[in-house]
């Protein structure tokens, strides 16, 4: 593990001082081309101000417009407008970066979703400039990873929200508890690149509020806990926590613990569970659902040192350099375990279609789920009256869930299909989150 770690942070540091030593030629170049302030515009606002202040919305623009054109790696999408009009960007990365969907469908793919909570501002941070140190890295290693690997990444997952430091959206409403619903334009931008680009690993940064002195450490990780996730898909999603993530922040001098969970300082040992459940809306649980590697990473707001605590620059340096740190061990994780990580996904997509097994709509990994929760024979569809499938088309076409219409009106949703444990969590009575109440059909003939 130390070996992986050196390797791993000596090739990553390597990419970080190569893009980093390009800026100046590149620089010149571009200079020539650009407007004047051309060369401070691969820069973010935070990197200028030295952690003063946070990337603005008009500094993201022109340092993802200047990421964009200055070379071939990075094309950037508009994939939504927020309810105050501002764009939601993916920027797909790849060498060269990849042209569409199809593309990223045959490589392994890893999606970053930075800052769905907009007064959480260190993720996105981390995301806009790793944008850029993919995009100029000239090591071997970084220029190998990008042609086996598509990064996508949405920097800015919140854009309203960002700009009222709120942690909700410009409605109020909390992102992050609307990956099944998709009743907010962010979650349904997010839910559409799941469902086209089917990323084999998705990454989520955000950031948390410290309780001293149980729950301190300056990162905190956490895998799907919903007990739909495949077993595969459990097992490379708590490796990429506790093998790599975390490993990496620790090697880079963070504290680190898991999401949720006070431990005695004294002793380490769990006191009791704050957060981090198994509920499906999540997008940490979504992910896993639907077959993919999730891991959420959340980095500590308050300053605790004195130094820290004395420089509120300083203080926000290590919340963006922690999630950085965690951020390379993802990279690692997807370039040292691509096999077995395309094998646990592919695993889990495909198993849909043999409809079998329970689907659970409650409980977790570390939480035993009610009998009523259990279906143990699940049925092998929903019927949708008209009226009801009118209501529900458009996010079930959102989570690329299949529906098929009756004589006589209405459809079936089939459980056989790739996002199987989805059906019931979105149509069965029962379900905690349901769009609507289907009936179970028991003879799907
Ligand atoms: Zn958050």
């Amino acid at each position: 593990m130390v070996i992986r770690a050196r390797l791993g942070r000596s090739r990553w540091k390597t990419a970080a001082l190569t893009s980093a030593a390009l800026l100046v030629p590149l620089l010149a170049t571009t200079a020539q081309a650009a407007p004047r302030d051309g060369s401070a515009a691969l820069r973010t606002g935070f990197e200028r101000t030295h952690g003063q202040h946070w990337t603005t919305q008009s500094e993201e623009e022109e340092f993802l417009r200047a990421v964009d054109a200055a070379g071939r790696r990075v094309t950037l999408d508009t994939i939504g407008r927020t309810e105050q009009g501002r764009p939601l960007r993916l920027a797909r990365i790849g060498a060269p970066s990849p042209e569409g969907p199809a593309k990223v469908r045959r490589g392994n793919s890893l999606l970053l979703i930075c800052s769905q909570h907009g007064n959480e501002p260190a993720g996105r941070e981390a995301c806009l400039s790793t944008i850029r140190d993919l995009a100029f890295a000239e090591d071997r290693a970084t220029q190998r990873f990008l042609s086996a690997t598509t990064v996508l990444v949405v920097p800015t997952a919140n854009p309203d929200g960002r700009a009222a430091d709120t942690r909700g959206n410009a409605d109020g409403v909390d992102i992050n508890r609307d990956h099944l619903a998709l009743e907010t334009a962010e979650a349904r931008a997010m839910a559409a690149v799941l469902r086209d680009y089917r990323p084999d690993t998705v990454y989520d940064l955000h950031e948390y509020g410290a309780h001293e002195p149980y729950y301190v450490k300056d990162l905190l990780s956490l895998w799907p806990r919903n007990l739909n996730t495949a077993k595969g898909v459990h097992k490379e999603s708590v490796t990429l926590s506790e093998k790599y993530a975390r490993p990496s922040a620790e090697d880079s001098g963070h504290t680190t613990g898991i999401y949720g969970i006070w431990t005695d300082p004294q002793t380490g040992e769990p006191v009791k569970q704050v957060a981090g459940d198994g509920q499906e809306r999540i997008l940490r649980n979504t992910v896993g659902v639907k077959g993919g590697v999730g891991l959420l990473a959340e980095t500590r707001i308050e300053p605790l040192t004195g130094a820290d605590k004395g420089d509120e620059a300083r203080n926000n340096r290590r919340r963006v350099g922690a999630h950085l740190a965690a951020l390379e061990g993802a990279f690692d994780f997807t370039g040292e375990r691509r096999a077995r990580i395309e094998k646990a996904t592919g695993a889990a997509r495909r198993a849909g279609f043999a409809d079998r097994g329970p689907v659970y709509l409650g409980g977790a990994d570390n939480e035993r789920p009610a009998e009523e929760q259990v279906l143990d024979d699940p049925p092998c569809g929903y019927r949708l009256t008209g009226d009801q499938f009118e209501d529900v088309e458009p996010v079930l076409d959102l989570h690329g869930v299949r529906a098929e219409p009756r004589r006589g009106g209405g459809v079936l949703v089939p459980l056989r299909q790739s996002q199987r444990a989805l059906v019931p969590l979105l149509l069965d009575p029962r379900a905690e989150f349901a769009l609507t109440a289907g009936a179970p059909v028991r003879d799907c003939g």
